[in-house]
């Protein structure tokens, strides 16, 4: 197990758009058990590289109890939406807001010994991959409220007890009522 700290909202690592990923290697072979061990101990259905400090593009995920990861991910989405969705981040812990997305996704890309995947999901599963795939180009859930919501999620940013402890050595276990964060 090689768990790693979480990132927190205000770490700039969050807002960095991650590079591509060309050598398909031992380490990024390391990358893909450290982002599955993180994410699994948090817990959460998803985890951007960025969230534990590297600028790739690689993200896991775990949802209806599929393990599995994605390297360079390219997303087609449906344009119906799913306006009323809850939606938390490992990297807002504790917090769960409505966000709009679309209902199904494909996601392609490569797995980790550089061969092409190509994903399909509706409901959470489309729902962690576009979260997951924002992570990768610096984008938060909180870009992707409307302005109201998104005010008031940065209300209850302001009021929680992490806020301002984006400190990389800062390691919290968020006990989420509504489920798993992204
Ligand atoms: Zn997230």
């Amino acid at each position: 197990m090689a768990i790693q700290s979480i990132r927190l909202f205000g770490d700039p690592v969050l807002r960095t758009p991650a590079a591509p990923v060309v050598d398909f290697d031992k380490e990024l072979r390391k990358l893909v058990k450290d982002l599955t061990d993180t994410m699994m101990d948090a817990p959460g259905a998803g985890l951007a590289a960025p969230q534990i400090g590297v600028g790739l593009r690689v993200f896991t995920y775990y949802v209806d109890e599929q393990l599995g990861h994605l390297i360079n991910p390219d997303l087609d989405l449906s344009s119906e939406l799913d306006e009323e969705g809850e939606e938390g981040c490992l990297s807002f812990p504790g917090l769960a807001f409505p966000t709009p997305r679309a209902i199904r996704a494909v996601a392609k890309g490569f797995n980790m010994h550089g061969e092409p995947v190509m994903l399909e999901g509706t409901d959470l599963m489309a729902r962690c991959f576009q979260h997951e795939t924002d992570h990768l180009d610096g984008i938060l859930f909180i870009d992707r409220m409307d302005p109201k919501q998104r005010k008031l999620a940065m209300k209850a940013v302001r009021e929680a007890e992490w806020s301002g402890l984006s400190a990389p050595v800062v390691k919290f276990s968020p006990h989420a009522t509504g489920g798993r964060a992204l």
